[in-house]
């Protein structure tokens, strides 16, 4: 037999036994010296095989420690380490299949730690929950938002977290996980208002089911809304009411009255000669004495009654809860009698002594006048009628003093006859790119020329119209003249872009009023994006519910949707976001004053600021001179319109207008050369 030289350890043993001569096939008879020799590599052989089972059972231990410790290595995280290397011989598919379980585990754990990493990394705090919206998970964002670590969030019930005030207005769980405001209340107790949406985690595990809810600080915006509002409702200098708050505060104190079945007065007041201590003392004293009048009236007047600042030197006062069983005419008089006489003591400025006098007109609700145009309207003709006595007068509204009523009832007559001849008009005011001076669309106005009286201005007819269904009439005619002079621009080269149509609030009102709407565009075959309703704040929020509804199937039908003379209403910038706009129209009276007055640059600053915050395009209205241009092109304002470029034309005219821009800035060149 050939020596085995490449065998196995254990059989070569087996083979240097059979070789043995003992063994031999031919040895014939045994004997006992052979039968020692046989026992002996017997022996020798087992001894061999012995050793050679024991290297081994050693060889195949060590493979078994070292992938025992490879797998204790996968459970304590550790991916990065092959494992094939570990194990030979028998342990070899072992050691392969266990490094491919590694490599499974390592593609889910790195696709896990992405995850991780992109919810860390998000600015927004995040908040993970159970289904009964415990706790669970807190990104470094939410730490910061809520001055606690992730440790101590988790556990905590999401809802524990949200202000008080809030909490019953809180839901976990929007599937449509639309943007709401709401506070949370942070380590410190303090509540930090957020904006944010809650969205449910849906899975097949009952386990992995919850919410992952994502917010945001937005107290620097709710400051900046507080500042603009602040500034645009209240007068500067005396620190009262403006004009426009005043009139607010009067419909409020309206309705109260007529809820709670009471009489008010309104009061206006003007000061005697004002331009007289301007000349002759200064500015600065006549600013003192505005003061110091608003101060007496204030310290006067009980704490329920309001004081504005109408306009310069003319206040207004009302005069709220008046006791019925007095004789009301009589007490008001002889309260504004006392307000005058106050107001006449003398106030020394710089060593002078300055005396003012007022006039004074009254006008009562309800038999002056049961709403705000009215009232006002009435007190001022009183006031008129004071003022003509030479200084110091107070009189009664009487109707009889009021001639302009009577041309009022004429006008509104002739309106609905004029309508009727089809002679009203729309005209189109152009809206300007400001980053490159382009037309981008024009704003439909409509117009009314009496051949004795000139044109009447929409503000005085579109509220007389407003009182009776023609506005209606009105509104639909106004949107058909759009919708065909726009299809007559497409015949032309004329590219006008989007025409905004201004919608009153009776409108949305109106039954079917987006079934009337699509059908005067759709008649005409124009795109609804070629449209955009204006629609003002007071308007949107008469009834935010309704509106809210109309206002998103307006959308969905594929209109634009913009807020009107934004800046004059009484909403929150937050209150609106949850209508579908695209557009806020910064109010003329704010843009007109940018220029001069630090307050309005202000207001006009924050509202661009919050208007793009809130990914709004933002139209300033009334722009009259290239230092408003320049001003709000620096601030980043998207379109303009006003005066400087152009007042509203005829339908022929805008489209040669825009034909002449041939797609540049054209005539607007010279402005934007400079800006
Ligand atoms: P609005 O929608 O805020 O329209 C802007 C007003 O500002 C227009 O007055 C326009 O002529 C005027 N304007 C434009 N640029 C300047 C400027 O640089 N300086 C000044 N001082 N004024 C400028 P208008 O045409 O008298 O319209 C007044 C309001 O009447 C409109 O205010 C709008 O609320 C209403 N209105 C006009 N047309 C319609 C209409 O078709 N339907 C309805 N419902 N309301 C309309
Ligand atoms: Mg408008
Ligand atoms: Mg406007």
């Amino acid at each position: 037999m050939q020596p085995r030289t490449s065998l196995d350890p254990a059989i070569s043993g087996l083979a240097i036994a059979a070789t043995s001569p003992a063994l031999a096939a031919d040895s014939g008879t045994v004997t006992p010296v052979s039968l020692a020799a046989v026992l002996l590599g017997l022996l020798v052989a087992l001894v061999i095989l012995a050793l050679v089972l024991r290297t081994r059972l050693a060889r195949s231990q060590r493979a078994i420690n070292d992938l025992a410790r490879a797998v204790e290595r996968l459970t304590q995280g550790d991916l990065g380490v092959a494992i094939s290397g570990a194990g030979t011989g028998d342990a070899e598919p072992l050691a392969d299949a266990l490094d491919r379980l590694r490599l499974s585990l390592r593609t889910t754990a790195s696709s896990r730690d992405y995850l991780s990493q992109v919810i860390a990394s998000i600015s927004d705090a995040v908040l993970l929950t159970r289904a009964d919206g415990t706790i669970t998970r807190a990104n470094p964002a939410a730490e910061r938002l809520l001055g606690q670590g992730a440790s101590e969030l988790r556990g905590q019930q999401l809802a524990s977290l949200v202000g008080e005030g809030q909490r019953a207005a809180f839901t976990l769980g929007d599937t449509k996980a639309r943007t709401r405001e709401t506070s949370l209340v942070n380590a410190a107790g303090e509540e930090v208002p957020v904006s944010y949406t809650c969205a449910e985690i849906t899975a097949d595990d009952p386990a992995l089911r919850g919410y992952v809810l994502t917010a945001r600080n937005i107290s620097e915006r709710k400051i900046a809304e507080q500042r603009i509002r602040y500034l645009a409702r209240i007068d500067s200098l005396t620190k009262v009411p403006n004009r426009m708050q005043f009139q607010h505060l009067l419909q409020r104190a309206i309705a109260r009255a007529r809820r709670g079945n009471h009489r008010l007065a309104l009061i206006y007041l003007d000061v005697d000669k004002f331009k007289e201590i301007n000349d002759t003392f200064g500015h600065t004293a006549g600013d003192v004495c505005l003061e110091t009048l608003t101060d007496r009236l204030r310290a006067l007047l009980p704490d329920s009654s309001v004081i504005g600042r109408l306009a310069g030197d003319e206040f207004g006062v009302i005069l709220d809860n008046l006791d019925p069983t007095r004789n009301l005419r009589a007490e008001v008089v002889a309260t504004t009698r006392l307000l005058q006489e106050t107001i006449t003591e003398p106030l020394q400025y710089q060593g002078h002594q300055l005396y003012i006098s007022t006039s004074a007109g009254i006008a009562l609700y309800p038999t002056d006048g049961n709403n705000v145009i009215d009232l006002i309207r009435n007190a001022d003709a009183a006031l008129y009628r004071a003022k003509r006595q030479g200084g110091g007068a107070l009189e009664v509204y009487h109707a009889d003093m009021n001639a302009a009523a009577v041309e009022r009832l004429m006008l509104k007559s002739r309106l609905r006859k004029a309508f009727e001849k089809n002679e009203l008009r729309v005209h189109y005011q152009p809206k300007v790119d400001l980053r490159d001076g382009k037309i981008a669309g024009a704003e439909a106005l409509v117009r009314w020329e009496l051949t004795d009286r000139g044109i009447v201005l929409p503000s005085e007819f579109i509220p007389l119209a407003e009182e009776s269904n023609l506005i209606l009439q009105i509104g639909e005619w106004v949107l058909d003249r759009v919708c065909t002079d726009y299809q007559k621009w497409a015949l032309t080269p004329a590219r006008p872009g989007r025409v905004s149509v201004n919608l009153s609030l009776r409108q949305l009102k109106q039954r079917d009023f987006i079934g009337r709407v699509q059908a005067i565009y759709a008649k005409h075959g124009v795109a609804p994006d070629a449209l955009e309703l204006e629609i003002t704040e007071t308007t949107l929020m008469e009834d935010p519910k309704r509106t809210l509804h109309l206002l998103h199937e307006l959308h969905r039908l594929g209109l634009r949707l913009a807020i009107d003379d934004f800046g004059t209403g009484y909403s929150s910038l937050s209150a609106l976001q949850q209508f579908p706009i695209s557009t806020l129209k910064i109010d003329q009276s704010f843009v007109q004053n940018a220029t001069t007055d630090h307050d309005q640059a202000t207001i006009v600053a924050l509202i661009i600021e919050m208007g793009h915050s809130l990914k709004l395009e933002v139209v300033a209205e009334g722009v009259e001179s290239e230092e408003q241009l320049r001003f709000l092109r620096a601030l980043n304002c998207d379109y303009a319109q006003g005066l400087l470029f152009g007042r509203a034309m005829a339908a022929d005219d805008f489209r040669d207008l825009v034909i002449d821009q041939g797609g540049g800035a054209g005539r607007y060149r010279p402005l934007f050369a400079r800006g």
